[in-house]
């Protein structure tokens, strides 16, 4: 007879959720921290123009080099480093994990953060240890850290900075007692580098363990999924060796690099989402009901009691957030909302104030 799917796949995939993303139609969107502005239809039009040559009917660059070049000067990444580019920082995450996967091997994070750690160290086989931040402020509780790597020994461990679905940015003194302490693979996940003026890129060269991982998708290019990592060539060169060899296509290499030719455009985005973000920051404040969270990223973390009714509730009201009650336990009755235009984050706040009576 046949096998059945229980027969052959993975326990370690059975046992895992599909993970959801909830649907927006019709929905003013605030759920996925993507950058609301578009481009003007000037440089619309010069983009088409790129695109019309794209030669899709051959293989992109595998080494994606013109992309590389740009990334190098606009970042302001020394040629001493290597990079690599994926489809996403998602696909980053994964290729580190392939490369380090090994039976009880563990991957370390502070929990809550970013959930793809996990899921992606479950797909690839590996053990996943979560380390509680501090419940009040969702600092790193560096004794039980440190702790938790002299116990699991981790091959590799993310640090979300800022953190996400948190915000807040870790102490740097905590970062280097633990870049000082493991002796695996450490990865400093700077997805919402483009919204503060923090990063780790000159810690590289005192560790070589070191990597740090960006991505253009919270910038303003979610769509076209562009990742990167940064670190020695010592580690590098082996990574390198899981990418498959078309990862990112011709479409989204010709785009970043367009995007990066125009690079001001995105930067006076993210600007106008850091000055809104103070602003949605002092409105929410004002709710008596709420607690909310300063954030150094481009969405804004805070709780209220019965959280999923509310979360329901602007969704009613036309505006999606995301609802992060009853996944980790410190995250309970929280509401994670991106900062958007200043009309969409004023919809969202008349929303807000119409569920809460
Ligand atoms: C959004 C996010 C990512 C994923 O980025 P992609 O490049 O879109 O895959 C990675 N890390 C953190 C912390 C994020 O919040």
């Amino acid at each position: 007879m046949f096998y059945t799917p229980a027969d052959l796949i993975r326990p370690e995939i059975l046992a895992l959720a599909a993970y959801h993303v909830q649907e927006a139609h019709k929905l003013i969107k605030l759920d996925a921290m993507e950058n609301p502005y578009s481009l003007d239809m000037d440089t619309v039009k010069q983009w088409l123009a790129v695109m019309e040559h794209a030669p899709i009917n051959r293989y992109p660059d595998p080494a994606a080099s013109g992309v590389k070049t740009l990334l190098r000067k606009i970042m302001e990444i020394p040629d001493t480093l290597e990079l690599i580019i994926g489809n996403g920082s998602d696909e980053l995450i994964q290729m580190i994990l392939l490369t380090l996967q090994a039976e009880n091997r563990v991957v370390l994070a502070p929990e809550p953060s970013f959930v793809m750690y996990k899921i992606l160290s479950q797909i690839v086989g590996m053990k996943y240890v979560g380390v509680p931040l501090n419940a009040e402020d969702f600092s790193l509780n560096l004794p039980a850290f440190l702790q938790a790597i002299e116990t699991h020994q981790p091959a590799v461990i993310f640090l979300a900075y800022p953190n996400n679905p948190t915000g807040n940015l870790f102490k740097l003194s905590d970062i280097e007692a633990i870049l000082k302490a493991a002796k695996g693979v450490v990865v400093i996940d700077e997805a919402y580098a483009p919204f503060t003026d923090a990063h780790c890129l000159s810690l590289l060269v005192e560790y070589p363990n070191l990597l740090v991982m960006r991505t253009l998708s919270k910038l303003g290019l979610a769509g076209i999924r562009l990742g990167f990592l940064v670190g020695n060539q010592a580690w590098l060169e082996h990574i390198e060796k899981t990418r498959l060899p078309y990862n990112v296509n011709v479409l989204s290499q010709l785009t970043t690099m367009f995007a990066l030719q125009h690079y001001s455009t995105f930067t006076q985005q993210t600007q106008t989402i850091r000055e809104q973000r103070a602003v949605l920051f002092k409105q929410l404040s004002r709710f008596l009901q709420l607690t909310v969270w300063e954030s150094d990223a481009n969405f804004i973390l805070f709780r209220v009691e019965n959280a999923r009714e509310i979360f329901n509730r602007l969704k009613q009201h036309g505006v999606l957030i995301k609802c992060l009650d009853g996944g980790h336990p410190a995250l309970k009755d929280c509401l994670r909302v991106t900062v958007g235009t200043p009309e969409e984050n004023e919809q969202f706040l008349r929303a807000l104030q119409l569920s809460l009576v």
